[in-house]
Formats: structure tokens, C-alpha cells, sequence
């Protein structure tokens, strides 16, 4: 029996450090080369492809000699701007021989939370993929400290995916799949084969173990799926070692875990505004207003019970349940310290109580992404 999904065009692949590197650290040119003449052969057939790569830091590992990930942050980005060349070197010189060109894009979570930086990117990417260059993309390590990074490539891979519309994202790692209990532990584990409904189910099945050389676990994984099937990509995770696995997941036959994109799909911008946007501050909303939000409805300051961080009008925000759990985000028509007086307050009495009015409502239903919102 074979996978019934949509028809695919534009894939993202993601491969994670386990794949590309030996046990070692050094790169596994030969599963490299199988990829990328297995990715070439893809775009010889009309298939457009983004290869998100990890592998940096593992290959600098490799390259310096080292078997244990430094802790120290520095060192760490060292690592990676040592090993990012040794990658793409490779891939250049493999993809060369197949006559393919390549182009290198190494982003951060800023270009993603930046509007006009995100366009920006998502225009380049397109452009290339139009000129027949297979995109290559890493985090750009070596210039964001930890807290200000996206931080895993299975999420940059989902970000990546809503940027430019995918299909489909693969995420080719060293496991099988998604297995209903830790395979490592469990005998009778079992790979899980479709993946209709993210639920909490699924997310417990997780687990959370990046491996010496890499950084996501099947956590991130799940969190990326969810995140590419709410944009209408399907999602796949496949064992990147398999023989030919990007032949046999376009060929449709049932290897990994297919997530399967959400029926409704989450427009771009809401996107944007749910994953990629930097938030600047947070307030606190009340049962009510969650309702309303998972509704598509707009915000309105009847439903704020208070202001958690400061923050400027057009700022993106946090939307915060009483027990601190984010359920929206969107651009805020007020300031926290407005926000703070009209907090609790029904939108006819925002004049008197400010002496002006922005707006009926503190986030508007085209500006605001909630959590539970398909
Ligand atoms: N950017 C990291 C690297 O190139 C990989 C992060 C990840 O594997 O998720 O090593």
C-alpha cells in the first residue's frame, strides 16, 4: 500500500548531524554523496529542493580533534565556523560533479523575526530555486549566542518550510520514525506510520536525546511537525542511512513517519506571526478571551487581566493564559502602560480612559496567531 499525500513540488530536506557524520565526527562522504546524487536526481525529475544541513559543529569536532561538544558557548561557535566550510566544501564538490550549483543561506532566528529580513530571505530562496541552485541552509552559529537562537535545525527546517510554501519537509535523522515508546528501551516498540492529529499522545511518545555530535531530539521533531502541518506542509522522519530513502518517501512508500499537513491551512502571514515573529513583551488574558482567540477572534482589553512585560505600540506580543502557558501572539495596537489602564475595561470606555483611541481592539484578527487556531 502506498502513501496517499497531495502532490509534492517543493521539499525541504533537513539532515542532521547523526547522518552526515561517522562515529568519529569526520563527515560520511559516502552517505553525502548518496543524498545529494539521490537530490539531484529529484530536481532532474522537476522537483524543487532546500536542503537544510546540520553538521557544523560535529564536522569542527571532527576537524579539531575533539570528542565531547564544548559547553563553553565560544568554543562551540568556533566549532562551527571551522566545520560550516568543511560542509560545504563537500557539497560543492559533490554537487559540482552532478553539474548542480549551490548557494549557501546561514540564518538566525532575527532573520526570521525581522519582516523585511524574513521577505528578504524567502525572495532569495525562490529566486535561486528558479535558477536551478539547490539552496543550502544552516543556523548561523557562530554570530547568535544560545538564547537568541533558533536553536535546533528541526525547527529551523519547519521555519524554513513556511518560508517558502514546501510540500513537504523531510527530516532525515538516525532513527526510523516517530515509535509508540523509546525503541532503545522497549523491545516491542513500534514505528508509528501516519501521524493524522498531533495530540498529546503523540508528544509523550517523544524523546528528548540529541546525541553526542547533534543537538534535536524526537521532541523538537514533533514540535517542527506540528509546526510544518499547521502551514499545510507534510512532514516526514525517515532513517537518513536507509538506501535511498528520498526515492522511496517520493515514491510514496510507507518508510518513517508521514505527519500529515493540517486540511486548513494556516495563512503565511499567520505563520510568520506564530513561529517566526520576536515577541516584546506579555500580557495575561482570562478564559474568555482564550475562547474568543481560538475562535480567530480579535483581543480585547475586556479580557486583559494584566500587563507582564513592557512593550511599545506595533510591538508582537505574548499572549499568556492565568497559568503562563502562551496562547497567541500578535501585533499590539497599545502600549503595555495603555494596556495597563484599560485592562478589564470594554473597548467604548478606551477614549475616556486614555483620552484617545488607537483601535476597538488591543490585537486585531489579522494580526494575531492563537495556539489552538487552525
Ligand atoms: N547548526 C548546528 C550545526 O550545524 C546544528 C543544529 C542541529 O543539529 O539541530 O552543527
Amino acid at each position: 500500500m502506498h502513501r496517499n499525500f497531495k502532490n509534492i513540488k517543493k521539499i525541504v530536506i533537513k539532515v542532521g548531524t547523526s547522518t552526515l557524520t561517522n562515529s568519529d565526527g569526520s563527515l560520511n562522504e559516502t552517505l553525502i554523496k548518496s543524498l545529494v546524487a539521490q537530490i539531484c536526481d529529484l530536481k532532474n525529475r522537476g522537483f524543487e529542493v532546500i536542503l537544510v544541513s546540520s553538521g557544523a559543529v560535529g564536522a569542527g569536532m571532527g576537524l579539531l580533534g575533539l570528542d565531547k561538544k564544548p559547553s563553553n558557548i565560544n568554543e562551540k561557535q568556533a566549532l562551527a565556523a571551522v566545520g560550516q566550510v568543511a560542509l560545504m566544501h563537500l557539497y560543492e564538490r559533490i554537487f559540482w560533479a552532478h553539474s548542480k550549483n549551490i548557494a549557501q543561506l546561514l540564518l538566525t532566528r532575527g532573520d526570521f523575526g525581522d519582516r523585511k529580513r524574513y521577505l528578504s530571505v524567502r525572495n532569495v530562496c525562490l529566486k535561486l530555486l528558479s535558477l536551478g541552485i539547490v539552496p543550502i541552509i544552516n543556523e548561523n552559529d557562530p554570530v547568535v549566542a544560545d538564547e537568541i537562537k533558533v536553536g535546533d535545525n528541526d525547527t529551523l527546517s519547519a521555519l524554513v518550510a513556511g518560508l517558502v510554501d514546501a510540500d513537504l519537509l523531510i527530516i532525515l535523522s538516525d532513527i526510523d520514525g516517530l515509535y509508540d515508546k523509546n525503541p532503545n528501551t522497549n523491545l516491542d516498540a513500534k514505528l508509528i506510520n501516519t501521524v493524522e492529529e498531533i495530540d498529546e499522545n503523540i508528544e509523550k511518545m517523544a524523546d528528548g536525546d540529541g546525541g553526542k555530535f547533534g543537538t534535536g531530539g524526537m521532541t523538537t521533531k514533533i514540535s517542527a511537525a506540528k509546526m510544518a502541518n499547521k502551514i499545510g506542509t507534510n512532514l516526514i522522519i525517515a532513517n537518513g542511512k536507509m538506501p535511498n530513502v528520498l526515492f522511496k518517501i517520493l515514491n510514496k512508500e510507507k518508510i518513517g513517519t508521514l505527519f500529515l499537513a493540517n486540511q486548513k491551512k494556516l495563512s503565511s502571514r499567520k505563520y510568520w506571526l506564530a513561529y517566526g515573529a520576536t515577541q516584546k513583551g506579555e500580557i495575561v488574558v482570562d478564559d474568555g478571551a482564550i475562547k474568543a482567540l481560538a475562535q480567530g477572534k480579535s483581543l480585547l482589553s475586556v479580557g486583559i487581566l494584566d500587563v507582564i512585560s513592557e512593550f511599545e505600540r506595533g510591538d508582537m506580543i505574548n499572549v499568556k493564559s492565568r497559568d503562563g502557558k502562551v496562547v497567541a501572539k500578535g501585533i499590539s495596537n497599545y502600549s503595555s502602560s495603555e494596556i495597563s489602564l484599560i485592562k478589564g475595561h470594554k473597548s467604548d470606555e478606551i477614549e475616556q480612559i486614555l483620552g484617545h483611541k488607537s483601535d476597538n481592539d488591543v490585537i486585531h484578527a489579522d494580526n494575531l496567531a492563537s495556539k489552538d487556531q487552525n
